[in-house]
């Protein structure tokens, strides 16, 4: 009998999909990969590797845009089969094309403007004493060929074609995704588009390689292999760390960037709370957004004894007795859900509240403690993926400043506060500056903007690189490393580094930028 990985059906060398809904086997059939298509893949891909590395930056941008297109015109197929594998309703499949083809679209437009080759001069002196200084200019090149592997929470934007595949092909990597078992027709799609963009830009196809199927030794090859010079994973904390360790005890180790678990505290001072009445309805449509499957969900909020705070906390439980039931991406999810809200739920010291909810839907649930019984169960800190989240009672801002000093990483932490919650804000910000990659304010974290600025990242378990975000324009940078080049005659010079700029590309000359 062959192991079963989300609820997926293996026979022999072909592997099924699952309606996630009802739970049937769907019937199309997929090739179970292992070791000898990594194998293949690698080597190809290493075969291309510099060629592509070093394509001009418009071609690589045409190429990025090329693949936005394709998935743009095959969006009905994608969102249809998106829908069946996922549950997820056709509106944010939609949106989730749309953001993954901007996304491909900011990636061609960093490639474009050469910003990500920073460039950076030392001009020489050769009559400085006691020695010369020599002619130094830096660059960043692509690292080499990148393993991705899709989340199963984003099918899209975070799966084949998504933010990690976006950003490495823009820095000139080959790209080997190891598709989610809990999407395999639509990674497939996905892969169709990008074979016809390469096909239409006459580029090799080893740019881009679609793995499926699994029974662990596939990711776990793809990370030793050692033509695999990065990987980029969204996952979990459990299959997250295991990954990175592998990618550490290689004889060479590569950098893997790793999205994990986070729980995204969210901290609501004593004015905002007595001045914002519709803070309850906005935590629970953040926390239960897309079943709460979002990584950005507030999976925790802090706020300080108070009537304001017993009213908002009896607001948000009337709410969540009122929402809809949740069909979570697969079955495995689900049932990782219903028994550690169940587990969490009997612990002493917490109360929860449910919604309605029927076999095969799972319902929400909203937990309450305080200060004292969330210090005593350090497990309550743990992500629990799915539209639950918890509210911690806090005596007094000294009892909250202390508790937000014990957080671990995550990829966001908010504030709700008023101008007369200034000074307790400025005494929470230092130490959620060190605890999280983005601080929101009077917001909620779930949502994130696709753009220059932004960070999706933290320090673990948030992400196993915290110097990184895996979404934004800086995403790029993950996949390059710089290299300088010493009195190299112009001639030798890669077109970033020569003097009459051919590029045309902002420059770092002497510490200034021109
Ligand atoms: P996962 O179990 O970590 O799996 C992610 C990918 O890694 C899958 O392709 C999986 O292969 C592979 N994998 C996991 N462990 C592996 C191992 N030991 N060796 C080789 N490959 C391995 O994540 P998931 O499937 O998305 O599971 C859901 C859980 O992940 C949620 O409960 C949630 O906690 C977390 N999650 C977090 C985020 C976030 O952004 N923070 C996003 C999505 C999910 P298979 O498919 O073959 O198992």
């Amino acid at each position: 009998m062959n192991p079963q990985t989300h609820d997926v059906i293996y026979e022999s060398d072909v592997f099924y999909g699952k309606n996630a809904f009802t739970g049937e086997t769907l019937p199309t059939a997929f090739p179970v990969h292992g070791q000898e298509e990594v194998e293949q893949a690698a080597n190809a891909a290493a075969e291309i590797a510099r060629d592509f590395r070093r394509l001009s930056n418009e071609k690589r941008a045409s190429l990025l845009c090329s693949i936005a297109l394709e998935l743009e015109a095959r969006s009905e197929d994608i969102v249809a089969r998106a829908h069946l594998e996922t549950a997820l309703p056709d509106a944010r499949l939609k949106g989730e094309i749309g953001r993954t083809a901007n996304q491909l679209r900011l990636f061609a437009d960093v490639v474009k403007s050469g910003s990500y080759h920073q460039a950076i001069f030392d001009t020489p002196s050769p009559e400085r004493q006691p020695v010369p200084k020599p002619d130094i200019r830096r660059q960043q090149i692509a690292i080499g060929p990148v393993a991705v592997f899709g989340a199963s929470n984003f099918p899209l934007a975070f799966s084949a074609a998504g933010g990690d595949t976006a950003s490495a092909l823009a820095a000139g990597c080959p790209v080997i995704v190891k598709g989610h078992t809990a999407h395999p027709g639509t990674s497939q799609i996905v892969a169709e588009c990008m074979e016809k963009a390469l096909d239409k830009e006459q580029l090799p196809q080893a740019i881009f390689t679609l793995l499926q199927g699994n029974r662990r030794e596939l990711g776990q090859a793809l990370v030793t292999h050692p033509k695999i010079k990065g990987v980029g994973f969204t996952g979990s904390v459990g299959g997250g760390r295991a990954l990175f360790n592998l990618a550490q005890q290689r004889p060479e180790p590569i950098p893997f960037y790793g999205e994990l678990g986070a729980i995204n505290p969210t901290f609501i001072l004593p004015d905002a709370m007595k001045t914002n009445p519709s803070l309850a309805e906005q935590f629970v449509a953040s926390m239960t957004m897309g079943c709460g499957q979002f990584c950005t969900k507030p999976g925790v909020v802090f706020a300080i004894n108070s009537p304001e705070t017993q009213a908002f906390i009896e607001t948000a439980q009337q709410i969540i007795r009122q929402q809809s039931p949740s069909t979570l991406l697969t079955h495995s999810i689900k049932d990782n859900y219903q028994s550690e809200v169940e587990n969490r739920g009997s612990d002493n010291g917490i109360t929860v509240t449910y919604s309605e909810a029927q076999s095969p839907n799972v319902p929400a649930a909203l937990f309450v403690t305080d200060s004292k019984n969330w210090r005593s169960n350090p497990a309550w800190e743990e992500e629990i993926f799915g539209p639950q989240s918890l509210i911690v009672v806090c005596d007094d801002f000294e009892d909250m400043l202390a508790l937000s000093e014990t957080l671990s990483g995550s990829l966001t932490a908010t504030i709700h506060a008023t101008v007369e919650d200034y000074s307790q804000a400025h005494q929470l910000i230092p130490c959620l500056e060190e605890m999280a990659g983005r601080l929101v304010f009077n917001g909620w974290p779930t949502g994130v903007e696709v753009g220059y600025a932004m960070v999706h990242g933290g320090p673990y378990p948030a992400s196993t690189h915290s110097a990184s975000t895996s979404v934004g324009a800086e995403a790029i940078h993950r996949w390059l490393r710089p290299v300088a080049y010493q009195a190299l005659p112009e001639a030798l010079l890669p077109s970033s580094l020569q003097a009459t700029n051919p590029l045309g590309i902002k420059r770092n000359i002497d510490g200034l930028t021109c």
